[in-house]
């Protein structure tokens, strides 16, 4: 199973990623991981990207997919994998389109909503370093401006399905099984 999670920032969608990919035994993609990794390795990924996350704005397109064209073409991606915080353009949707084989395909885009003004809460209290009140305010710029738009994509193609994101970590689980049927 493919899947998608999609939310603004503090959403949950790591946590969520990480209970759906241990029950579907299949791996978790956040490019958000990737890059910080690159960044810690210093690669040129990394070195290209530093200071754009640190101010809380989007990575290139071109590098991103990159990352996940690599990602995604390993072996352990046959049986399925979820996608978390790609794609957060229609750019990078439409990227992510070409990387996939004709017999791959995306099959449930789960946009989890929150309340813009209690995760921000839940950022500061998180305490990572682009978790800082002016860099929230650039992700959550980010997001509404490039982001959002994926709503509208994937809506149409009728695999975008609603989380209330404001329950209790097990709740919101919950619901997300019941969605993909597991
Ligand atoms: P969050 O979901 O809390 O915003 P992530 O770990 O997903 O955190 O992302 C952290 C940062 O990494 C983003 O603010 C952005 O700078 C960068 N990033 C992650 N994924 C992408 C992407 N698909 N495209 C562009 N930039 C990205």
């Amino acid at each position: 199973m493919n899947i998608i999670l999609f939310g603004p920032p503090g959403s949950g969608k790591g946590t969520q990623a990480i209970n759906i990919c241990e029950s579907l035994k299949v791996p978790h993609l956040s490019t958000g991981d990737m890059l910080r990794e690159a960044v810690t390795s210093g690669s040129d990924v990394g070195k290209k990207a530093k200071e754009i996350m640190e101010n809380g704005g989007l990575v290139s397109d071109e590098i991103v997919l990159s990352i996940v064209k690599e990602r995604i073409a390993l072996e352990d991606c046959v049986n399925g994998f979820v996608l978390d915080g790609f794609p957060r353009t229609i750019n990078q949707a439409i990227g992510l389109d070409s990387l996939l084989e004709k017999n791959q395909k995306i099959e449930y885009v789960l946009r989890i909503k929150v309340d813009e003004e209690s995760i921000i809460k839940r950022l500061i209290d998180r305490g990572r370093s682009d978790d800082k009140p002016e860099i929230i305010k650039n992700r959550f710029k980010s997001y509404n401006s490039l982001t959002q738009p994926l709503i509208p994509f994937y809506e149409n193609r009728e695999i975008l399905f609603n989380i209330n994101g404001m329950q209790d970590i097990e709740k919101v689980f919950d619901d997300i099984k019941k969605v993909i049927g597991i």
